[in-house]
């Protein structure tokens, strides 16, 4: 049945002209990296409440709070690896076979796996930048982290002297508007949308796989966790996503030959 589902879904990649790829934490839990809403992730230890957009643009204590936070999840991000899902889906782009990958993801792990800038949408953005919130200015992340190392607890742009924020979208933070655009044109012209690793909760990312399918494409959902768009979808994996797509990824390169 595995065996069988696997193959199906490597058959549909092998067939198909515009497959759209759409992640989520899941795919990186296997890095090491926590997800958000599984037991033991990085919210049963840091209360997600306190770090909205709202709250870092109130008070310097909590832009403080959100720094001390960042820097932990950039120092894990930093050290992770990516694992056979990520390593996968950068050969399915160097197969020809991946229109774009559309990640929830932060962690940069597509680009250390092979995946190319012109086929990956950040639609939350990434830690390896930091922006001032008021001209824009892009930083690298290591240069700021170098300032907090030295004892900067709220830095600010040298420039401009506006906030300083990680490139990620928080909790109450407007979506990118060329990036989420752009993922939702994409998704509507798949004729393929695989979800890997996402809980398809969080919002407007999780009207993709919603819009695609409404298109007419083909939607598969590969998840460790049900989903709400389970019930919409044309084939469901239920099972871990490393294992998963290196046999998808085996299944293909059958094919090929
Ligand atoms: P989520 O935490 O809501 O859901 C993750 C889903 O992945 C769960 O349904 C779980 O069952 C599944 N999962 C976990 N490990 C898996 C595995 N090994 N194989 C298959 N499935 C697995 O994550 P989300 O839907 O991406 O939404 C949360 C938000 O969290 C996103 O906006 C994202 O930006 C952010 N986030 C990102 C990272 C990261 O960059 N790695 C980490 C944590 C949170």
């Amino acid at each position: 049945m595995r065996e069988e589902t696997l193959r199906k879904i490597a058959e549909k990649i092998f067939q198909s002209r515009r497959t759209v790829v759409f992640v989520g934490a899941g795919l990186s839990t296997e890095s090491g990296i926590p997800d958000f809403r599984s037991p033991g992730g990085l919210w049963t230890r840091f209360d997600p409440e306190e770090f909205t957009y709202q709250n870092f643009l109130a008070s310097e204590k909590a832009r403080e709070r959100y720094w001390q936070f960042g820097r932990e999840v950039y120092a894990l991000i930093k050290a992770a690896q990516p694992n056979a899902a990520h390593l996968a889906i950068a050969e399915m782009e160097r197969m020809g076979l991946l229109d774009c990958l559309i990640t929830q993801n932060i962690d940069g792990l597509h680009f250390k796996a092979g995946n190319s800038p012109e086929r990956v949408i950040e639609i939350h953005g990434t830690v390896m930048y930091v922006l001032c919130l008021s001209c824009g200015k892009r930083y690298e992340r290591d240069e700021i982290e170098a300032r907090l190392a030295a004892g900067e607890k709220v830095p600010r742009c040298d420039y401009c002297n506006g906030l300083l924020k990680p490139a990620t979208v928080a909790f109450g933070q407007p979506m990118p508007e060329r990036e989420t655009m752009e993922a939702f044109r994409r998704a509507e012209a798949a004729d393929l949308f695989i979800c890997i690793g996402s809980s398809l909760v969080v919002h407007p990312a999780a009207q993709l796989p919603v819009v695609a399918k409404e298109k007419g494409a083909f939607l598969v959902i590969i998840n460790r966790d049900p989903t709400p768009c389970d019930g919409m979808a044309d084939i469901v994996f239920r099972g871990q996503a490393g294992p998963a797509m290196a046999e998808v990824i085996n299944f293909i390169r059958e094919m090929r030959t």
